[in-house]
């Protein structure tokens, strides 16, 4: 089982970080949290999960967009947990849009960095570890702009295109050392972004907001969005022993929008 392992999870002060945090905390791992946030909430969400979960949990402040922040993140876990980190999920992330001719090079670089440099620095500084106690997850989220674009998000599906290509390169260094490295690819899920998307499109419409939901998520030949929930059950699936032998491949979740 997992009762025990140390698990950092980036960007899980929200959303499915936060999703993907709870799932490995009542499995019995004990979780580093890391992402922005106002303090007493990041605290209230500290004590819910072990309030919750009788685990260990801390939350460590880190910009994964500045190298510096990366590597004292990881230091600072090291600190507390001189055995390392057992389960590795690179999950922060964030959108931007613009057209290609102008799209401003600075977001391209903020978005390449939190999403696909900081991922490879903390899998650099994770392995080590992994490799000595011959065991390992790294779990990288990407989404179906890992594998098809749409216009105006060049830096956001270029990043996620690129952990893809991370993903089979560490898996494949990595293979027979106990350690598997995979992406997990959803498509819209229901986050509290999302649901807030969908109340401004109801307003906006004059429609439901059951409604204005279908209409975000008509992508997914299902009709649905992806729930956090079941984000958080295919991660613990890819930590359990079950998983031993799936590495450097992918499980996409998108209700079929990439098969079509
Ligand atoms: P969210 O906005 O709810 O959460 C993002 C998290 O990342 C927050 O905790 C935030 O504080 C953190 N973060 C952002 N910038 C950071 C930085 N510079 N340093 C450290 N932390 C930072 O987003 P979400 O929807 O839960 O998305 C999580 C991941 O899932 C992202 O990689 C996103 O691309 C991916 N994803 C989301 C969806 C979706 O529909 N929501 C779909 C596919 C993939």
């Amino acid at each position: 089982g997992l009762h025990g392992k140390v698990a950092l999870v980036t960007g899980s002060t929200s959303g499915i970080g936060r999703g993907i945090a709870e799932g490995l905390a009542s499995r019995g791992c004990n979780i580093i949290l890391n992402g922005f946030g106002a303090p007493n909430e990041i605290k209230d969400l500290e004590a819910d999960i072990i309030k919750k979960y009788d685990t260990k949990v801390h939350h460590f402040q880190g910009d994964l967009s500045r190298s510096n922040d990366v590597q004292r993140l990881i230091d600072d876990a090291f600190k507390i947990y001189p055995g390392g980190v057992d389960i590795l999920i690179n999950n922060a992330g964030l959108q931007y849009v613009s057209p290609v001719e102008s799209f401003p090079a600075e977001k391209w670089n903020l978005l390449l960095s939190i999403m696909l440099t900081a991922p490879f620095l903390l899998t650099q500084r994770c392995i080590p570890t992994m490799k000595s106690k011959g065991w390992g997850r790294i779990i990288n989220i990407s989404s179906a702009h890992g594998l098809v674009a749409s216009p105006y998000k060049a830096a956001y599906v270029s990043a996620k295109h690129g952990i893809m290509g991370l993903t089979k390169v560490v898996a494949l260094e990595m293979a027979g050392s106990g350690i598997t490295c995979n992406t997990v690819c959803p498509g819209y899920v229901e986050t509290p972004l999302f649901i807030n998307q969908a109340k401004d499109k109801a307003v906006e419409k004059g429609i439901s907001v059951d409604d204005a939901k279908k209409d975000i998520v008509k992508v997914h030949p299902s009709g649905e969005p992806v729930k956090v929930e079941e984000i958080s059950e295919t991660v613990c699936f890819l930590c359990s022993s079950s998983a031993n032998q799936i590495t450097g491949t992918n499980i996409t979740m998108d209700g079929g929008w990439t098969a079509n």
